[in-house]
């Protein structure tokens, strides 16, 4: 796949981009690995003195991001401002806490270990890989290079072929924001040359968020490296809705729920389980709602669901709900592409979906919700939890039993009660099962990149 701006919008090229030559790729390597020798000698003061200027620039500059964001990827302009926006808050959030995050501990009684202290520190890993998707091309990077720098690793960033300009943008805005020349880099590389670099001996870990297969790929070579790896990928996440939730609520909340980013979310909510008493009810009015959204130009206001960022994407999207409906599923509403130059999809809602069809047990990448009838709780969290994926979870109940019993049964890295699953800064955010390993964000996702190093005084 060629490294290329193309505009999802109209199928039209932006702009081609080379791919880095063997020499420019070393320089790169060669100099995350001197900048990460400076970056050991700051202090947590200094760097989260340059990662604010840093934010302050993104915050400064979210018009021309954002407009550079939807052009490359096709979201809705109003979304893409708020990606720079959270992006830069992510950014003050880890400067404002990495000290406290990375305090590391004292032993209660040093004595129990024959010592007269023993504590432990977090210190950094060294240059890191973070192999990054188009769907957030801000936010992705940004929640691995905040916490990564802020601990005093640098980055190197092979970012998805089609969002170039986003990897050039991120190239430059932590050396403006004050930090050491090559403290974070981007790679212009095709996914087949991320082998080569994760093998280097100067390059300490990864960290992959994107599809399934790539996690797999990246986290063989790390295994056979030795090298930490941290994967989040892929999620099919359920939004259970029982007869006591408020249901206005719960349909407003699952129409923003699948549809946000054009429905090219890991987290958005996929497949929606209801119960009995609710479901015809739910079913008429989140399809109307579906059906009412404004499908089209992703810079105009009034729209609320752009193209999909890819014709491979649209197309895949498009094979998952033909077989379904060739199988028997019924359409709601949409089930097919939409007119227009662009990769455009309709908003659909599938009943009668079942376990022969793929649409079951794969990822809607795109606004198509699947609506599931259940009898009780203990058959929502059966259909919840009969899948590979397990990322997160929403839950929409007033009954404190029905709740408990769904929060600690659901197989997943996070349950929303009476909401949407949302990343936040606070909130450690990442995966079980074929959703990923490891965590980022919180005090969690600042760890990840660190030796946790014993110290023993006698
Ligand atoms: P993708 O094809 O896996 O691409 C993601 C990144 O991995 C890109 O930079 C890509 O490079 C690279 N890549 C692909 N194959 C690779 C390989 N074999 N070895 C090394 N690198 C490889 O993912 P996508 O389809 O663009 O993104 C959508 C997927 O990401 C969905 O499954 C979604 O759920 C998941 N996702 C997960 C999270 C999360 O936090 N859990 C967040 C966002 C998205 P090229 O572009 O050059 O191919």
């Amino acid at each position: 796949m060629a490294i290329a701006s193309i505009n999802p919008a109209t199928g039209e090229i932006i702009r081609e981009f080379p791919a880095h030559t063997a020499d420019e790729v070393e320089e790169r390597i060669a100099s995350a690995h001197a900048a990460f020798g400076r970056l050991q000698e700051t202090d947590f003061a200094t760097r989260a003195r340059w990662m604010r200027a840093a934010a302050d620039l993104l915050e400064e500059e979210v018009e021309q991001v954002a407009s550079m964001i939807t052009e490359e990827m096709g979201k809705p302009l109003v979304q893409a401002r708020a990606e720079a926006r959270k992006s830069a808050t992510a950014m003050h959030f880890y400067a404002d806490r990495a000290e406290e995050f990375l305090s590391g501990r004292s032993l209660e009684d040093p004595s129990a270990v024959n010592a007269s202290a023993a504590t432990t520190r977090y210190q950094p890993l060294g240059v890191v890989l973070a192999v990054m998707p188009w769907n957030y091309p801000i936010w992705q990077v940004v929640r691995f290079a905040a916490p990564a720098l802020m601990a005093g690793n640098t980055g190197l960033l092979k970012h998805a072929s089609n969002v170039p300009q986003a990897a050039l943008y991120l190239d430059s805005l932590f050396e403006r924001g004050g930090f050491p020349p090559g403290s974070f880099r981007s790679l212009l590389i095709p996914a087949s040359a991320v082998e080569g670099v994760l093998r280097d001996r100067r390059v300490a870990a990864a960290t992959l968020t994107g599809s399934e297969p790539a996690g797999r790929s990246v986290a063989a070579i790390a295994g056979s490296e030795v090298k930490h790896v941290v994967l989040e990928l892929g999620g099919s996440d359920p939004f259970v809705v029982m007869p006591s939730a408020d249901l206005d609520s719960a349909v407003a909340t699952a129409v923003t729920s699948r549809t946000t980013n054009n429905g090219q979310a890991c987290i958005n909510a996929k497949r929606f389980i209801v119960h009995d008493e609710v479901y015809d009810a739910f079913v008429e009015r989140f399809s109307a709602a579906m059906e009412a959204l404004t499908v089209g130009d992703p810079l105009d206001a009034a729209t609320d669901i752009g193209p999909l960022a890819t014709a491979s994407g649209r197309d895949e999207l498009a094979a998952l709900v033909d077989d379904a409906l060739a199988k028997g599923a019924t359409a709601r509403v949409g089930g097919s592409t939409a007119p227009g130059s662009g990769w455009f999809y309709r908003p659909t809602v599938l009943t009668d979906v079942d376990a022969g069809m793929r649409l079951y047990a794969e990822e809607a990448f795109g606004p198509v919700a699947t609506v599931f009838r259940v009898a009780d709780a203990e058959e929502a969290l059966r259909i919840a939890n009969d899948t590979t994926f397990g990322l997160s979870s929403a839950v929409w109940t007033q009954d404190p039993a029905e709740e408990e019993l769904l929060v600690n049964g659901l197989q997943a890295g996070a349950v929303f009660v009476n909401g949407m699953s949302i990343s936040y800064p606070e909130l450690p955010f990442g995966g079980i099962k074929d959703s990923g390993v490891g965590r980022e964000l919180s005090a969690e996702g600042i760890r990840e990149f660190c030796n946790l190093k014993s110290v023993w005084k006698a």
